[in-house]
């Protein structure tokens, strides 16, 4: 059932790829500086007529497999650039929109400067986006990845290495400065945090904060981790507590009250 299941993804990701049938949901990132939110995630989505829903662990993690996913990168930074430019007053709140790519993205020699023309393209600085990427096990310090990320930096798009502390990130990839963000991982927080978590994350943060990192934690859905996270020196908060990840309509919605 798995594998039909996942032949139909595959079957619908090259229709909605053509049909360009995605759309962008956007999580608000609260700032604990500014006790409001000033950045956001751009998450994609995608709807099957009968199975509904594609979780997008599941229909990236396909797109990467079939090749296809630069495409749907480009369709969706194409998205959520049409959006900022219809609502230019974002620019006034938000500073910054925090976009995901996948390492098998950069990989290929000169994507970086289709992803800067896209938005150049739309008269938008590139300065207003951050990259965000997860270390998996394919991820590879290739010399064409490191040269997409130094023509990122040369057009001011800062990187956010995503999901510290799961499964592949080290700490490597820390001492090279290659991000000048790190978002700890949701599934390290958990529901409650342990008295180990607590030392762990007060010792990471203390050594990211020395490298002059700023810090966001995602997945916070209490108020108890939120105040640690607080009490601690985290600089952004993203999760349910705050706001889930809304359709651009409830989203308009928002930042009209
Ligand atoms: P991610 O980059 O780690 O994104 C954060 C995920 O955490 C999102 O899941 C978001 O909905 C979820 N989340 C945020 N706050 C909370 C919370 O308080 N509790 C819980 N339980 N979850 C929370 P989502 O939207 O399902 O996306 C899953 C993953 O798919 C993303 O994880 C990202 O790796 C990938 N993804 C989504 N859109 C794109 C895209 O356009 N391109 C690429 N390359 N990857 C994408
Ligand atoms: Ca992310
Ligand atoms: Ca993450």
């Amino acid at each position: 059932e798995g594998f039909r299941y996942e032949q139909e993804v595959e079957h619908f990701l090259q229709k909605a790829v053509k049909e360009d049938l995605f759309e962008v949901y956007y999580q608000p990132v609260y700032s604990i500086k500014n006790k409001d939110f000033i950045t956001l995630e751009a998450l994609s989505r995608l709807k099957h007529p009968a199975l509904g829903m594609i979780p997008p662990d599941v229909f990236i993690g396909i797109a990467e497999k079939q090749g296809m996913i630069s495409a749907v990168g480009c369709l969706q930074l194409h998205k959520v650039c049409r959006f900022i430019k219809e609502h230019e007053y974002i620019m006034k709140k938000i500073r910054n929109v925090k976009f995901n790519l996948s390492p098998s993205e950069l990989m290929k020699p000169g994507y970086s400067h289709v992803l800067i023309g896209i938005i150049q393209e739309y008269g938008l600085d590139p300065g207003y986006f951050q990259f965000e990427i997860t270390e998996n096990v394919a991820t590879e310090y290739s010399e064409s990845f490191c040269t997409a990320i130094d023509d990122f930096a040369e057009v001011g798009i800062h990187m956010c290495l995503d999901d510290f502390g799961s499964g592949y990130s080290s700490l490597n990839t820390l001492k090279d400065l290659l991000f000048n963000e790190v978002k700890i991982d949701r599934k390290f927080l958990g529901d409650s945090l342990t008295e180990n978590t607590q030392i762990v994350l007060q010792e990471v943060f203390h050594m990211l904060k020395r490298m002059g990192k700023s810090i966001v934690c995602e997945g916070v859905e209490t108020k108890e981790i939120a105040e640690f996270l607080k009490a601690e020196g985290c600089d952004e908060i993203q999760g349910f507590l705050y706001y889930r990840p809304m359709c651009q309509k409830d989203f308009e919605t928002l930042l009209h009250i």
